[in-house]
């Protein structure tokens, strides 16, 4: 059988933008459909942390080693339009009743944060602004021959002798192609209505950018933070190179929405955060506010990511499940991808144990709507 060659990508995120980025480096023709915005879901308002060694011990060490050396290489290769940054790394803790007394461990930072150590250096910890990433990897995909279609992807298409044959939007327009990825973030679980898949849920995050000029240098800061009423949060703050300043803290699980385009934040949310950066640094004390974000990361029951055929079905793959490393992981998934649609296997690396197969498929019927 020969490659196939035109390969449809249901999802512009941060996994779909660099499979399509692979595949057509080695001359295949993707084509992304994307039913809302490019890197409009959480590939575009996520931290950008990247690691080159904080998944040891675990499946996908190989993975995110190989592809923070792919981030580094393609930031050089493309011009670094993204903001890509090396940087150092420190743990800690603060109190919200005292985040404005005692020592801090930095000059940008309250006084009442302590750090309790450096976790990570440039040479293991690095920063991408997620945005400009995902959509800069689709332009770079797109300069190499991939093409991006708006669209909402509904079911795929086989041929009368039940191969992948391409797939139908909710237009009702067919989009042909020898292959089929879906990477649809969370929004992957509806795909469990065309495809034997495991479940993909959606867990949500919220986000805050401070515009902090240049008043914090390249670190990153990974907090445990014990808030007025109680409760322990972990705040994690990343200066980008951009002159703003990222700050996450509040997750929930609230319910993912059908679309993309409707994830709000949860009530609160936004100001319990803003209160939260602005005490732990005088930097963020009075910093405009540039966003105020919400998204869902994908995860898998068992936390591993799904990159791999869809089993019993040749020609149809799966790439999502990423959950807290996607923006990491991802030029290593949109690597083995291409190599898993083009050769056959995977050659960088073993991705044996983020098959698809290893999981029982999930049930559409389960599905609310
Ligand atoms: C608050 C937060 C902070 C994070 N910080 C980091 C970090 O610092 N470092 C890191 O490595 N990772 C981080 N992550 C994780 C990372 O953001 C995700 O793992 C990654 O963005 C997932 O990418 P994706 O392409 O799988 O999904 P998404 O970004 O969700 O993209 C899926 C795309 O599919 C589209 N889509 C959905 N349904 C359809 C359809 N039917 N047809 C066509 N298109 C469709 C959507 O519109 C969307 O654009 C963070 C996540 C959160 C929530």
């Amino acid at each position: 059988m020969s490659p196939a060659r035109r390969v449809i990508i249901c999802g512009g995120g941060a996994i779909g933008t660099a499979i399509a980025f692979f595949l057509s480096r080695r001359g295949a023709q993707p084509i992304v459909i994307e039913r809302h915005e490019v890197a409009g879901s959480a590939s575009g308002k996520s931290g950008g942390f990247l690691a080159l060694d904080w998944c040891r011990g675990t499946a996908l060490d190989r993975l995110a080693r190989r592809s923070f050396a792919l981030h580094a290489a393609l930031a050089e290769e493309l011009g670094n339009p993204w903001g890509y940054r090396r940087l150092t790394t420190y743990g800690g803790y603060a109190r919200a009743d005292d985040a404005a007394r005692g020592t801090g461990g930095r000059p940008w930072l309250s006084a009442g944060v302590t750090l309790t150590g450096r976790l990570g250096s440039p040479q293991t910890t690095a920063l991408v602004e997620p945005h400009a990433y995902t959509t800069g990897m689709m332009r770079a995909a797109e300069a190499q021959g991939a093409a991006l279609r708006a669209g909402t992807v509904a079911s795929l298409v086989r041929s009368p002798a039940g191969a992948v044959a391409g797939v139908t939007l909710d237009s009702g327009e067919i989009v042909e192609g020898d292959a089929v990825v879906i990477a649809m973030g969370p929004w992957s679980i509806l795909a469990t209505r065309w495809l034997p898949l495991p479940a993909v849920y959606g867990y949500k995050g919220h986000s805050l950018i401070f515009d902090t000029g240049s008043a914090i240098p390249a670190e990153a800061l990974f907090l445990e933070y014990r808030d007025s009423n109680g409760e322990v949060l972990t705040p994690e703050l990343f200066a980008r190179a951009d002159g703003t300043a990222w700050i996450c803290a509040i997750s929930s699980t609230a319910p993912l929405p059908i679309d993309p385009g409707a994830v709000a934040p949860d009530d609160g949310a936004h100001g319990r955060l803003e209160a939260i950066g602005r005490s732990l640094s005088p930097a963020l004390a009075s910093a405009p506010i540039l966003a105020r974000q919400a998204c869902f990361r994908p995860v898998t029951e068992d936390g591993r990511p799904l990159i791999g055929g869809v089993p019993g079905l040749p020609g149809a793959y799966v790439a999502t499940g990423h959950s807290v490393w996607g923006m990491l992981n991802a030029p290593a998934t949109g690597e083995a991808m291409s190599e898993l649609i083009l050769d056959g296997a995977a050659q960088q690396v073993d991705v044996a144990p983020f098959a698809p197969a290893r999981l029982p498929a999930f049930d559409p019927k389960r599905l609310v709507s």
